[in-house]
């Protein structure tokens, strides 16, 4: 006979999002279970997330004591950034010295590889006892009324009153709830390449954005300091052969022109991405027992960096909205909880895509436009400095985040 497994909440997917949901569960004394498709331990999906803001740092301090202060403290953050336009440099800020080790305030940001970042929210799950289930693909959910039933590849069967689909980008829970994905897939190609730091002679700590790098064609290259590296950002032209760039004879042939030959032998990850810009149809499904999270609700380019920052706020918010349903009066009270969190988290993920679209928009060549503002941008710098700023913002988006909160948990 099957065994039948309870819990309040199940939580399928235990990348970064999914970890936060447990966590935020288990603070709250709701009984809850993380279940992963792969082994505990399993290499881990590319080279990702690298940058952590301010507000994702307080969303974690604020729901596991100490969590936040844990990842500033383990991040770097850069002291300078700078802009340059075809090797002429058009903005430069200096920040001074930044302490990441501030045990009162957290920092603005902090920065350290997705890797990292898990590795420590893990931690924090396993001190607060959160229960994980390793290599159990989530496979069928039957999503009724009063709840679901989870049946996973091995035929285990797990029930619930919620599920949190916290399960990337190729979400089963979103499959079969019904929901898709809406929006476009970017065709610029953006290479991106991690390069160990040389610790003996290391590079300075500083955000460097080039438009048109004259070393490199005029194609656009972004550096990204992270603790123990860097990231390069390399975005190819329409008739670039990626593999040129990104085999190892390719890499040994661009690097050196944009930086130190010997990082050329220090590189630890390469990879080329053309983004989506989706987000779901709907983060929960007409019985309201479903919550997307994370990257199964949402696909962004990273250029601003609203992928994981929005995520965070996405697992807590589910979490929120299911503590509210779960003392609900009466079944209207249940669903509007559930439908409040959904829909504020899907009105701040289309307009994070928007945002991403804004930087996509700024950084492409395709527009005659866009063209010319940021060549007449960057001659007039000297005359009008702001024109220098707008140029630095430019290919991260808009700073600010989604509309305030519209409803109080
Ligand atoms: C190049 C790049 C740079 C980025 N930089 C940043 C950045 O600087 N800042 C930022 O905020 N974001 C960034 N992002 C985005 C960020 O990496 C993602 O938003 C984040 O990893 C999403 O986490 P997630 O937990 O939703 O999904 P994932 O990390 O994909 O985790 C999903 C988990 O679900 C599991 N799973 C899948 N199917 C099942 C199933 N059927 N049953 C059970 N488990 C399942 C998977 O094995 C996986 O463990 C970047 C992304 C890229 C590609």
């Amino acid at each position: 006979m099957t065994t039948v497994n309870k819990r309040d909440v199940i939580v399928v997917g235990a990348g970064p999002v999914g970890m936060i949901a447990g966590l935020a569960l288990q603070k709250k004394g709701i009984s809850c279970v993380v279940i992963e498709a792969e082994e505990k331990d399993a290499p881990r999906a590319g080279s990702r997330a690298i940058f952590l803001h301010s507000a994702s740092l307080k969303l974690l301090e604020e729901t596991s004591q100490g969590l936040g202060f844990e990842l500033a403290k383990n991040g770097i953050i850069w002291p300078i950034k700078r802009t340059l336009f075809r090797g002429k440099e058009v903005y430069v800020r200096n920040y001074g010295i930044t302490n990441n080790q501030d045990t009162t305030k957290l920092p603005h940001f902090t920065s350290l590889h997705q890797h990292h970042i898990e590795k420590i929210i893990y931690d924090a799950c396993i001190a607060a006892g959160v229960e994980f289930v390793y290599g159990e693909p989530a496979k069928n959910l039957d999503i009724a009324k009063d709840g679901v039933k989870l049946t996973t590849a091995s035929g285990d069967v797990w029930e619930a009153d919620y599920v949190i689909g916290c399960d990337g980008a190729r979400s089963v829970v979103r499959e079969q709830a019904g929901i898709e994905f809406e929006g476009p897939r970017t065709h610029d190609t953006f290479l991106v390449v991690d390069i160990e730091e040389d610790e003996n002679d290391p590079m300075p700590v500083e955000r460097i954005f080039h438009y048109q790098h004259p070393a490199m064609g005029r194609r656009n290259v972004m550096y990204v300091p992270f603790k123990g590296g860097l990231r390069v950002d390399l975005q190819l032209l329409a008739d670039d052969k990626v593999e040129d760039y990104t085999s190892e004879e390719g890499l040994k042939e661009w690097l050196p022109k944009v930086m130190d030959p010997k990082y050329a032998e220090r590189v630890t990850w390469v990879s080329s991405y053309r983004f989506h810009q989706v987000v779901a149809d709907s983060f929960t499904d007409p019985n309201c027992r479903i919550l997307l999270a994370g990257e199964a609700a949402h696909l962004f380019a990273p250029f601003g960096a609203r992928g994981l920052n929005s995520g965070v706020p996405d697992a807590i918010i589910a979490v929120r909205g299911i503590e509210q349903a779960i003392q609900a009066k009466n079944e209207e009270e249940r669903r509007q909880a559930i439908d409040a969190a959904a829909t504020e988290r899907r009105i701040a993920a289309k307009w994070n895509r928007d945002g991403s679209t804004t930087a996509l928009h700024h950084l492409q060549g395709e527009s005659k436009e866009m063209n010319l503002k940021r060549e007449l941008a960057a001659s007039l710098v000297s005359v009008v400095p702001t024109l220098g700023r707008w140029l630095d913002e430019g290919p991260y988006g808009p700073k600010f985040g989604p509309p305030e909160l519209t409803t109080k948990y």
